[in-house]
């Protein structure tokens, strides 16, 4: 029983990694093609999701080893992937600044650009409705937390989609008030990297250590 239920945790955060690099590379490539910020932040969101996730993954796999390199191995990591992450945000949140200032470059959706964008909503919809039910099942709460991460990115991809559809009905861009939005939830996630008692939103279901408490 003991042994199942983790197997089915660890399971859930390669779904959960899965999901989100997918999810990033469809969203990039749609989000370039159509010169859209939004879409590109939202996919940016999606990759520092999947790596935040793999790297619960390495993490777990060098808690094995000796207890002075794991901390020094854990703390550069940590830091490194905040800084790529802060980074990431700062660049969205300029990029978006400069578009709301210079209020040109209108986007170009395509149909593939609205059946990515409903097939994100879905996958992410499906994925958070999955870790809730494992983590009822298992009484698992990560997998919980993870579900809850899932349905807010939900709502950004929503965000994300609305603002297509107020460009279609009214010519009204406010793409880069989305990103916007999105590149404050990126600082987020890279603070607390380097802090990471200032909220439980970035769980991931492969938290499988015992230290971690969340399990
Ligand atoms: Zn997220």
């Amino acid at each position: 029983m003991e042994k199942s239920r983790s197997k089915v945790i660890v399971k859930s955060g390669y779904l959960f990694i899965l999901t989100n690099f997918l999810l990033a590379v469809f969203n990039l490539a749609v989000g370039f093609l159509a010169g859209s910020l939004a879409i590109t932040s939202d996919a940016a969101h999606s990759l520092i999701d999947a790596i935040s996730g793999f790297v619960v993954v390495i993490g777990e796999k060098i808690a094995k080893q000796k207890k002075d390199k794991r901390e020094k191995i854990e703390r550069t990591t940590t830091v490194t992937i905040a800084v790529i992450i802060i980074v990431t945000g700062a660049h969205i949140a300029m990029e978006a600044i400069e578009k709301i200032a210079e209020g040109d470059s209108a986007p170009d959706y395509s149909i593939a650009t609205i059946i990515i964008l409903i097939g994100s909503i879905i996958a992410k919809f499906a994925l958070a409705k999955y870790l809730y039910r494992r983590g009822e099942h298992y009484n698992s709460k990560v997998l919980f937390a993870s579900g809850a991460e899932t349905m807010n990115d939900m709502l950004i991809s929503v965000a994300v989609f609305a603002s297509v559809l107020f460009y279609f009905a009214w010519g009204i861009d406010i793409e880069a008030y989305v990103s916007i939005a999105i590149s404050l939830i990126i600082f987020k996630i890279g603070l607390e990297f380097i802090f990471p008692k200032l909220s439980k939103h970035h769980h991931h279901p492969l938290e499988t250590d015992p230290n971690h408490g969340t399990v």
